[in-house]
């Protein structure tokens, strides 16, 4: 039976990335057949937890982790962590903040990454420092105070105008602020598991859900035993003690070990010959149509603006048609209401196509739809 069409939906060619949108990413059958498995037993959620988060802490490093219901579900635990200090009282008194530290300082050029506002939505306040364009490290330090509760990173490296993680780090620690670290999509490189926690990082959050290829409603925080403690103790197992905010971000068991079984795929899958997929995908792409006119097709490597992570090639189609009512745009509108519906993205008035989350079948039917549109 086909799910999708009894419903009436549309199945999409993705080309833009592990966007959430579009479903985030595909589960491999293992990962399916550990949930199914997972699905015939009642479990202790606490207990499985519990083990579920030493095993992620082994891989990267960390002190503790705790698996949630995404990378932003990880941050609004996060900052709720270093809000309230792990302390108990204070966590039965959140949200109300009264004598907490409330405040999150972030760097101004990260203020893109619209994500911030998950702290926001948690009860703390956000304190930009530096310009748009140039952060100093004195505009972080002289905005720390004793209502810091966390200095924020959003990783989109190499970033230029933004004081690098390892001196946030540093600069955090001279005043015991813990860091917290936002990687959602910062993989590839696996090696990026273990990177930031060995910097130091306080927190780090990472989704399951897009190149890890777990259920894209799982989340990893991982980082120092206190604070992931702290994570756990927010719920959603603890009502009894009157704490369950987490409870709007449970997590079931058959997503515990289904992101489980992806992790441990992922570490042991062969990166590179991945990458060279994707390598292949795209000259693959570029080669076609550059043989059509008017079209230009390049590989580019795009680092802010654009899905992450920056090692994935994109293809960049630059359009010099006469025909000024084929722009990006409109390209983009009638390879959407195709059925199926094919997504790619755009940049000011360049279409990208990311192979990312493409077969190879998926590459060929892009090509050919896009062929007959430009031709
Ligand atoms: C995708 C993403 C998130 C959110 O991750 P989810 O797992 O979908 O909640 C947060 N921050 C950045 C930079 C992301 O790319």
């Amino acid at each position: 039976m086909d799910v999708y069409k009894e419903l009436g939906v549309k199945k999409v060619v993705n080309g833009c990335g592990t966007y959430t949108v579009l479903g985030g990413s595909r589960l491999h059958p293992s990962v399916m057949k550990a949930m199914m498995y997972a699905s015939k037993s009642f479990v202790d959620m606490s207990d499985l937890h519990k083990k579920a988060g030493e095993y992620i802490a082994k891989i990267t490093g960390a002190e503790a982790a705790y698996i949630t219901t995404g990378a932003a579900a990880g941050m609004f635990l996060s900052i709720i962590a270093c809000i309230t200090e792990g302390d108990d009282k204070k966590i039965k008194q959140y949200p109300e903040l009264t004598g907490m530290k409330n405040e999150v300082i972030i760097q101004m050029p990260h203020q893109f990454c619209k994500y911030y506002k998950v702290f926001r939505y948690a009860g703390a306040h956000i304190i930009f420092v530096g310009t748009a364009e140039k952060v100093k490290p004195e505009d972080i330090e002289n905005a720390i105070n004793e209502k810091t509760a966390a200095i924020a990173y959003f990783v989109f490296d190499p970033q230029p105008g933004v004081v690098p993680l390892d001196q946030v780090i540093q600069i955090a620690h001279r005043y015991s602020v813990p860091v917290i670290v936002d990687a959602a999509s910062e993989l590839p490189p696996r090696e990026n598991l273990r990177k930031f926690i060995a910097m130091g990082a306080d927190l780090v959050i990472f989704s399951g859900g897009k190149d890890i290829g777990g259920p894209n409603d799982t989340g990893i925080i991982c980082g120092r035993k206190k604070l992931v403690d702290t994570c756990f103790k927010l719920g959603p197992y603890n009502y009894d003690e009157d704490i369950f905010i987490g409870r709007i971000l449970k997590v079931s068991k058959e997503d515990v070990i289904g992101l489980i079984t992806a992790l441990n795929n992922y570490i042991k899958s062969d990166e590179q010959s991945k990458i060279r997929k994707w390598e292949r995908q795209a000259d693959f792409i570029i080669r076609e149509l550059n043989k059509i006119p008017g079209v230009k097709a390049e590989k580019v490597y795009p680092i802010i603006r654009h899905p992450r992570p920056a090692c994935v090639p994109r293809v960049q189609l630059t359009l010099n048609f006469k025909n000024k009512r084929l722009d990006a745009e409109s390209i983009l509108t009638k390879l959407a209401s195709g059925d199926p519906s094919i997504r790619l993205y755009k940049v000011d008035d360049k279409i990208y196509i990311n192979p990312q989350c493409l077969t190879w079948h998926e590459t060929r039917t892009i090509l050919n739809a896009l062929k007959s549109l430009l031709k």
